[in-house]
């Protein structure tokens, strides 16, 4: 973990901005591989270097405009990998390999309980890939998840699903793109073999909004209040402020594997299924009420938090105190 101290006072904005993030992800238990292609322009002079964070990663290449790199054109330590002397408009791809079973640490992506899993608010996508992750950095990110078919039917990521089909060796592969752009704590991955719950919403403007819930496999009966949260929420936020919901699709992941209590991922919120799953033989009326209030406030995120957003973690109270305000 870099323990490197942070002042509001040295906030500078960034000398590059990443505009596109194509991801690959190829799903394996110990040897994930990542591609990871970047459009990137900088802002900054010459002389400035680009900074990518990354943690627990191992690189493979580095690719800058169709030229792999050799190791002695870029500086790599075990927190950081920088690059020199770039032009004003350039394409980055850079490959490497990540193990899921081994991160206990529960930040980026990683296995629990036969579930592949993210969490990356607030620095966790620095242990997907190699990136600028601080909230400034607004992108339009599309990913390709491939995986065993038969271990990981269900694949999910941000935004729309927008193709999948069968691959060779019992894999297969989902692509989704999410036309938002957003920070890469916002950026979210599950792939598991899950029950579902399905439903839909018809918006203010008359949209058809698919609606989701994937739990583990038993649980689906208990989703039932979580799916009428869902609804009334999207209603709500429409009503009072006149906030339709903007993707086609919103997915909702409530697992016992997910340790975070909630994470409001732009079109993909994640819930430990404790806050989310009840049964009216078992539950309370406050059992109820949490998670009418949990739902609600990941889902109003999707306006305060997601769409707009913090420019740094000194903002976290903004967008956190607005959506409790919501929430309540
Ligand atoms: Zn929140």
């Amino acid at each position: 973990m870099s323990m490197n101290k942070v002042y509001v006072k040295d906030y500078k904005k960034p000398a590059f901005e990443i505009r596109i993030v194509d991801l690959e992800f190829n799903l394996d238990d110990t040897v994930t591989v990542v591609k990871n292609t970047m459009v990137i322009e900088r802002h900054g002079n010459e002389d400035e270097s680009l900074v990518l964070n990354g943690e627990e990663l191992q690189l493979q290449s580095v690719v800058l405009d169709g030229r792999e790199l050799h190791k002695s054109e870029y500086e790599l330590d075990n927190f950081s990998l920088t690059l020199h002397k770039l032009s004003e408009n350039f394409i980055l791809e850079i490959t490497n390999v990540i193990n899921p079973e081994a991160n206990t640490a529960l930040d980026g992506l990683y296995k629990s309980s036969g579930i592949f899993c993210t969490q990356n608010e607030p620095e966790g996508f620095r242990r997907i890939t190699y990136f600028i992750d601080r909230p400034d950095i607004m992108s339009v990110y599309s990913t390709k998840i491939i995986a065993d078919k038969e271990k990981y039917p269900v694949l999910l990521s941000n935004g729309n699903l927008v193709e999948k089909g069968s691959l060779q060796e019992g894999k297969h592969y989902a692509l989704w793109k999410d036309p938002f752009p957003k920070p890469s704590y916002l950026y979210a991955l599950v792939a598991g073999d899950l029950g579902k719950v399905n439903d839909s919403f018809i918006t203010m403007n008359k949209k058809e909004i698919e609606l989701n819930i994937y739990c583990d496999k038993g649980n689906e009966e208990k989703c039932s209040f979580a799916m009428e949260s869902l609804k009334n929420s999207m209603k709500w936020d429409e009503d009072r402020f006149g906030r339709e919901y903007d993707l086609e699709i919103y997915n909702i992941v409530a697992v016992d594997s997910f340790n975070m209590g909630a994470m409001e991922n732009k079109g993909l919120n994640v819930f430990n299924s404790h806050y989310v799953l009840a049964s009216a033989d078992t539950a309370t009326d406050s059992n109820f009420m949490g998670i009418e209030s949990v739902i609600g406030h990941e889902y109003f995120h999707n306006w305060t938090g997601n769409r707009i957003t913090c420019r740094d973690w000194f903002q976290l109270t903004l967008k956190e105190g607005l959506t409790v305000f919501r929430d309540q």
